[in-house]
């Protein structure tokens, strides 16, 4: 650990990500209170289909303590919050992906949006994952309008529709022969990553493959449907 991380734990000690306890192994991404109460997924329920990708991956469903806390890390300045969620990504990506990546990207904010929050929680996933993982983190895609909060939309056509054109490549990106995974922090309808994994195709990407920290309801009814209207926008 660098001497710059130990004054961060000083000043900041790491604190379990679900309930808030300080953490008594700084190193670990949750206490073991949390561990064996959140609503993880295992075998094919953690795995969710998206067109254009080759399969996506979710450690955690969307439901019970989870909400809250990625609503708590995206609104907090607190980079280091996002570190916990990264580690199990990593290991979710780790254990699940047939083969290598070369590159990681994220669906990016739109501009306005970036301003207002300050920082892109899904591109620090990303940085963070491909650090830990040891995979280049690039940014590959903008976000060239707003767009309604996936979750406030019922239909799967109307997510669909409202995702449409909203993504776009970076000029100059060509992703020929490449193996890709794209981070988001919730899959929902899919929608959003569809969207993006086309774009990443259309570069010539040989490989997609999408990483969301938790995986919501199909139909995006959750007991904290409050809570995720404060989703991506
Ligand atoms: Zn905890």
């Amino acid at each position: 650990m660098k001497v710059g991380e130990k004054v961060l734990d000083l000043l900041f000690p790491p604190k379990c990500p679900f309930c808030q306890r300080i953490l008594e192994d700084p190193r670990a991404p949750l206490c073991p209170v949390c561990r064996p109460r959140l609503p993880w997924l295992t075998g094919e329920a953690g795995e969710r289909k998206v067109d254009f990708a080759d399969g996506c991956f979710s450690p955690l469903a969307y439901r019970d303590g989870v909400p809250e806390a990625i609503r708590r890390y995206k609104f907090s300045r607190v980079r280091a919050l996002g570190k916990p969620f990264a580690q199990l990504m990593a290991q979710c990506l780790t254990d699940r992906m047939p083969q290598r990546a070369d590159l990681i990207c994220w669906a990016p904010l739109a501009r306005k949006r970036l301003r207002e929050r300050g920082f892109d929680q899904a591109r620090r996933m990303a940085e963070e994952v491909g650090r830990l993982c040891a995979i280049p983190a690039v940014p590959l895609l903008e976000k060239r309008r707003h767009t309604r909060p996936q979750s406030e939309l019922e239909e799967e056509s109307a997510r669909r529709a409202n995702a449409r054109g909203a993504y776009a490549l970076l000029p100059g990106v060509d992703l020929m022969g490449k193996r890709v995974v794209l981070v988001d922090d919730v899959v929902t309808s899919g929608a959003t990553l569809s969207e993006c994994a086309g774009l990443l195709r259309m570069a010539g990407a040989e490989r997609v493959w999408c990483l969301t920290l938790a995986q919501a309801r199909r139909d995006g009814k959750t007991a904290a449907k409050k809570e995720e209207n404060c989703w991506k926008k």
